[in-house]
């Protein structure tokens, strides 16, 4: 899978993806992430990426002509999906990540800053994404979540020690993961609350622990 990001901070970058599953992901080779500045594509003087709305109106709104000239300068594999972040898109769930692991090879994702896009935008996107019914500053954030949501469910990415089977939202939205202990069996608060592990989960007896997660889902 292959990741292209547009936007106009790429440094935001950097870290996030250097750690964890996703700097693995891509020392496995299982994907690539290109992030392009947008502001590199700029034809005036001052690397303007945005201008005044139409209309009158508060705020900056970016222009199309770097968008296109950004988006034209990628290189397209055989598959590509090209996303555009917007607060009021369609909402952004598990199923996607998993409809996009499996349906495409290239996901382009094109981050929004000011007040968003020149609607003329739109023209050169397959879909609007939100992440949420909030609203961030820029398309980043975002960004960072489509490509851990989507790479943490392609093939070999994860290993047994953070796996996918079971887990919250796998197979149904409606489904939640049963809850989890670990060491130790007792925790003792400052008030001497003891906190105490179910002790069915300590017993060995498989048939008896599934049946319990089953009928215990998360407070
Ligand atoms: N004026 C716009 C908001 C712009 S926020 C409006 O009222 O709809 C600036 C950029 O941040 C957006 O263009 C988008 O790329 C990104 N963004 C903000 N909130 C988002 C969300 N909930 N989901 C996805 N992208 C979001």
């Amino acid at each position: 899978m292959r990741f292209d990001i547009l936007t106009i901070f790429p440094h935001i970058f950097d870290s996030y993806f250097q750690e964890s599953i996703l700097r693995i992901a891509q020392e496995k080779q299982k994907i690539e992430i290109h992030v392009h500045d947008i502001r590199a594509y700029t034809k005036n003087k001052h690397k303007k990426t945005d201008d005044i709305p139409y209309g009158g109106g508060p705020g900056m709104v970016m222009m199309v002509q770097p968008i296109y000239d950004c988006l034209k300068a990628i290189p397209r594999l055989e598959k590509p999906r090209v996303i555009m972040f917007d607060p009021g898109g369609s909402e952004y769930t598990q199923v996607h990540a998993k409809h996009y692991g499996e349906q495409y090879d290239q996901i382009i994702l094109l981050c929004g800053r000011y007040e968003g896009f020149d609607e003329r935008v739109y023209n050169l996107v397959d879909e609007r994404i939100s992440i949420g019914k909030y609203v961030l500053s820029g398309g980043e954030i975002p960004a960072m979540i489509v490509t851990e949501t989507v790479t943490r469910l392609l093939p070999g990415v994860l290993g047994h020690i953070e796996s996918t089977h079971d887990e919250t939202f796998s197979g149904s939205l409606d489904y939640v993961e049963h809850p989890q202990y670990t060491r130790p069996e007792n925790f003792t608060t400052e008030s001497e609350e003891q906190w105490t592990v179910p002790p069915v989960l300590l017993s060995g007896n498989h048939a008896e622990i599934e049946k319990w997660r089953k009928e215990h889902p998360k407070q």
